[in-house]
């Protein structure tokens, strides 16, 4: 087969994983360490995007779709009826270089279906990013999936080259992945990325270390200088938005993952019995994802964002048709109106409309002065929106709009308000 098919058959088949964005990465600079490529902040990746929306390009491949696993949601499995390719080592590094010095792309993302075991495949998988690294010299971004079951000895050196890991968790609960995909085991999942966790804590506390030292020989080897990640398969199992993002935050917490990507089951062809006939709805995708971010940096609970609206009881699962924020914040009416010049920060950031920057700003400038309506336009803050949960000295909201029942009807069918208002 010729690399070209080669290309279009092992591309196609790893689109189905989304954990592959590039934030967060550390520089590699090919002004100062020669070579060629570069990571630094404002060169990009693949289909991808930067937290300040930029869209970036990656060469996302699997290195083959040979696999002897029998997950019922990939579409790679070993009894699925698609075509098989496989690259070798040298054909990847190639075609890395090649699209590179072409400005096709900015890095890779290269993951791999298992064949003959996880450490042959995991070994192959790291010869490509060696290769990479060492004789061709490339300092462009570098992301490798790896195999919970091989070698810690492999990990280590993945993570000498890759500028991200990642070890797909795939599912929210361990019944799940017993069920769907019966090779896996939870316990190396976990015990993998532990010790992914380990090397990327080590190699950023020598760092610290070799700051307040001023020696920059103290620094251990690069380990993963972007962290690891994760990705988790919605809707393929029974498990709510709730047993989501508690499995989530528990990654969060216990392996300080950079970032956990949800992506929505997709029917694949010839699907297994055990799957549902049909997608779940995208948006439920997107919500997950605002429901994470809620969770990691506005001070919510999983149960706060879970609860079913006038009823304050917790349904496991996100509202479709509001954002996780607005839909709290209508199920909490008798909160509002937040007074910008007394509420503390955390109360300002409950607002619908006002993000992490915003409630830094209104509490820095109360100081100065008391915060007026128009102040709000000023920062452009959505006032549209966000009039109807904020008091500024000059500016108190309709309570009696406030308290109507039908007041959930002015958001819901709007996405743009709602994107706004997030
Ligand atoms: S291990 Fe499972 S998810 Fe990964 S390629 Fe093989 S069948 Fe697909």
């Amino acid at each position: 087969m010729d690399i070209l098919s080669k290309l279009e058959i092992l591309a196609d088949a790893a689109k189905y994983d989304a954990s592959c964005a590039s934030s967060g990465t550390e520089a590699r600079n090919s002004l100062k360490s020669g070579g060629i490529g570069s990571t630094d902040p404002g060169m990009g990746i693949c289909h991808s995007y930067t937290p300040d929306g930029r869209c970036i390009s990656l060469l996302k491949i699997l290195l083959t779709n040979f696999c002897l696993y029998e997950c019922a949601y990939c579409v790679n499995r070993t009894s699925s009826n698609v075509p098989r390719a496989r690259f070798t080592v040298d054909e990847v590094a190639t075609l890395t270089m090649e699209f590179y010095k072409r400005n096709y792309i900015e890095g890779l993302f290269l993951s791999s279906g298992i064949f003959k075991n996880a450490d042959y495949t995991m070994e192959q998988v790291v010869a490509v990013a060696r290769k990479l690294r060492l004789e061709h010299r490339f300092n462009g971004y570098i992301h490798l999936k790896t195999i919970p079951e091989a070698s810690p000895e492999l990990l280590a050196e993945a993570g000498l080259y890759a500028d991200r890991l990642s070890i797909n968790v795939e599912l929210p609960t361990e019944k799940s992945l017993n069920r769907l995909a019966p090779e896996k085991n939870a316990r190396s999942i976990t015990r993998s990325m532990a010790r992914l966790g380990s090397g990327i804590e080590e190699y950023k506390e020598s760092k610290k270390h070799a700051r307040k030292q001023g020696n920059k020989k103290l620094v251990a080897p690069k380990f993963s200088p972007s962290g690891q990640s994760t990705q988790m398969i919605i809707g393929a199992d029974d498990s709510n938005d709730s047993a989501v993002l508690r499995k989530a935050n528990q990654l969060y917490q216990s392996f300080k993952m950079k970032r956990v990507y949800y992506s929505a089951f997709s029917p694949i062809p010839d699907s297994s019995s055990q799957l549902p006939l049909q997608a779940p709805p995208l948006v439920r995708e997107h919500r997950l994802y605002q429901a994470d971010w809620l969770l990691r940096f506005y001070g919510f609970g999983i149960d706060e964002l879970t609860e079913t609206a006038n009823t304050n009881k917790t349904t496991g699962m996100l509202s479709l048709d509001l954002d996780p924020k607005l839909a709290w914040a209508i199920n909490h009416r008798e909160q509002f109106p937040i007074d910008l010049n007394k509420a503390d920060y955390e109360r300002v950031l409950r607002v619908p409309g006002i993000g992490v920057i915003n409630a830094r700003r209104l509490i820095s400038q109360r100081k100065v002065r008391a915060i007026r309506y128009q102040d709000l336009s000023k920062l452009r803050l959505p006032l549209e929106k966000i009039k109807y949960f904020v008091q500024t000295i000059d500016y108190r909201p309709d309570s009696v709009r406030l308290e109507s029942a039908n007041f959930a009807r002015l958001f819901v069918n709007n996405t743009d308000q709602q994107m706004s208002l997030f």
